[in-house]
């Protein structure tokens, strides 16, 4: 995760161009923040624990800064802790995205030859190895060889005192190098650099870069330099705004309804050629993280019963274990919100270098896995600003409905049923259901378990709704298949547990119903969502039927419930929160 951002050039502002482009790179972390300045031939350290949103630095007037918003891996969550870090000399400052896997190995190597350590850090190694090379030889060659040293995915950006240059180099998490008027930029995303130059160099894996009056790219390991691949980016990035929202998740869930009305709308040859796809390959693997997991469950299901066609899953950072007979007739479906998340970056990479072909559902145009696909479609949610995903999923959701109605000749069905849930979707946002699902909120608010359970496309929503209340509100919950709970999680179940049982008016009504039985026997409390009431609902909350689409009104209800939940349980920020980042770029 966390963000980096580094400056050299004529501007003698590099502390404030670095923290500017800091604040739009927190979404990736925000937990701490530093920035590292040249000085004449000393460098300059600030270092905060704590968001960087209205943050100030005293750092003096420079030509060059280096800069950082962390997400902890190694070490908690401390100033000393906070990157950039330094060598014993105090000339070397690094900051570092990812994990260097053979940190220990490393550091107990420079402790024996003297080099004393101040952080937990894995990333503090990097400066010391640093300093250990500048003995022999030269800046350049020195964060190559050290670089080269390094396990794991890892992007870095470094400063030398005595240079007027910073050098960066990137093994698995992403940077940009944007290309001004006699300055360079370097950042974890080009959307902090836009706003200075729109020529960039998208950098690959293995790539190091010297910037300083020349740009000067080189090829790791051996150090070869090689010709750099100019971009110019042409996309926005629209700075998007609250408005008369109190939080970016209330927005964000009060936009859906429009984002499932612009795929039932403009997504017909997107998701024709999706299906097409699907069609051809042999062996389709759909794949992703957290929120975007559960949409690919759900799109397994779909798969299945509308077009009778099997796609397999697999959970991101479990299919580097699955990969082993893709062939070039294997086709992945990477789905992920900002493109980045290194869990899906990283197996698609391995797959493409296989041969398979790669379709990416992403949100974020220009990402790596945007760039890494041969076949895309971008979501169309517009910029999702809160940390929890919402308006994301429900178009992954949308397209997949959308595209397993394609597969099946039935786009037309597919797009009313869509047209239908935005429908049901605005009813659930109108004041009067709000003000019920506030009612709920209220009534769980001290307890420390929900269980939400569901079958078949609805366990998809279940573990989304799950996922949903854990990350919003910071209870307890969890997500089971109906099935599932007399092997094992009823034993958990007693006197006023809440249990949410999604319910649609589907093939899984009637055992879903059962299982609610059997946790009601057992003292649960039984919250029933879908459009049929039941004797067994101790509360209802219907949400109209829309076929397949049924589960998209649902979800913005769990995401109303979870919102609101974590308000009265005193969360001050839901659009941040703890120990979360949006992109998720260390393994
Ligand atoms: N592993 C490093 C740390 O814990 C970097 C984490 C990050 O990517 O923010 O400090």
């Amino acid at each position: 995760m966390c963000g980096i951002f580094g400056y050299v050039g004529n501007s003698n502002n590099a502390a404030g161009i670095v923290l500017a482009g800091l604040r739009l790179l927190e979404y990736r972390g925000y937990d701490s923040w530093g920035i590292s300045v040249k000085r004449g031939k000393k460098l300059d350290v600030d270092k905060h624990t704590g968001k960087i949103e209205q943050a100030i630095t005293q750092l003096p007037k420079s030509t060059l800064g280096i800069g950082h918003t962390r997400w902890a891996t190694h070490g908690g969550v401390t100033t000393v802790n906070a990157h950039p870090h330094l060598d014993c000399t105090k000339e070397v400052a690094v900051v570092h995205n990812g994990i260097v896997e053979n940190f220990l190995e490393l550091k107990e190597e420079l402790q024996r030859i003297g080099h004393h350590f101040v952080s937990e850090t894995d990333t503090e190694v990097i400066a010391h190895l640093i300093e250990e090379y500048l003995k022999k030889e030269g800046f350049a060659s020195s964060v190559r060889d050290a670089f080269n040293r390094l396990k794991g995915l890892s992007a870095i950006v470094v400063a030398y005192a005595p240079s007027a240059e910073i050098i960066a180099a990137k093994s698995g998490s992403p940077l940009v190098v944007g290309v001004g008027d006699n300055e360079f930029f370097v950042a974890s995303d080009a959307v902090g650099i836009v706003k200075h130059t729109r020529r960039v160099i998208f950098m690959e894996d293995n790539d190091m870069v010297i910037l300083g009056k020349k740009l000067k790219l080189i090829r790791l390991p051996e150090g070869k330099v090689v010709k750099p691949l100019f971009h110019t980016i042409d996309w926005e990035f629209k700075n998007v705004q609250k408005g008369k929202y109190k939080h970016f998740l209330l927005k964000e869930i009060y936009e859906q309804p429009q984002v499932v009305e612009n795929i039932a709308i403009n997504y017909g040859a997107d998701t024709k050629r999706l299906s097409k796809l699907i069609e051809e390959a042999f062996g389709t693997f759909m794949l992703g993280c957290g929120t975007a997991s559960y949409a690919a469950i759900a799109g397994t299901y779909l798969f299945s019963r509308v077009a009778k066609k099997h796609v397999n899953f697999s959970i991101g950072s479990e299919f580097a274990y699955l990969e082993d007979y893709l062939t070039p007739k294997s086709l992945l479906i990477a789905i992920s919100q900002s493109g980045e998340t290194i869990d899906v970056v990283a197996p698609v990479e391995k797959a493409r270098k296989r041969g398979s072909q790669i379709a990416a559902i992403v949100n974020v145009i220009g990402s790596t896995l945007y760039r890494q696909a041969q076949h895309k479609i971008l979501l169309g949610a517009g910029v999702e600003k809160a940390v929890v995903s919402t308006k994301s999923f429900i178009a992954m959701v949308a397209i997949l409905i959308l595209t397993a109605y394609t597969s099946a000749k039935r786009q037309e069905e597919a797009k009313e049923l869509l047209m239908q849930a935005a429908g049901n979707i605005r009813v659930i946002l109108q004041n009067a259901y709000v003000k019920r699902i506030k009612e709920l909120a209220k009534k769980l608010v001290k307890s420390s378990h929900i269980f939400v359970i569901g079958r078949g496309l609805a366990y998809a929503t279940a573990l989304e709704t799950a996922l949903k209340l854990k990350e919003t509100s910071y209870v307890h919950a969890e997500g089971f298949a109906g099935g599932e709970l007399k092997h094992g999680v009823i034993a958990l179940i007693d006197n006023e547990t809440p249990c949410i049982v999604i319910a649609p008016n589907d093939e899984t009504y009637d055992d879903i119903i059962s299982n609610a039985q059997e946790i009601k026997a057992r003292g649960g409390f039984i919250i029933g969502v879908g459009p049929k009431n039941n004797n067994v609902f101790d509360i209802f909350l219907e949400t109209s039927d829309a076929g397949d689409a049924t589960m998209l009104s649902q979800i913005v209800l769990a995401q109303l419930l979870a919102y609101y939940l974590a308000l009265y349980r005193g969360i001050k920020d839901p659009d941040k929160p703890r120990n979360l980042a949006k992109s998720v770029t260390v393994k």
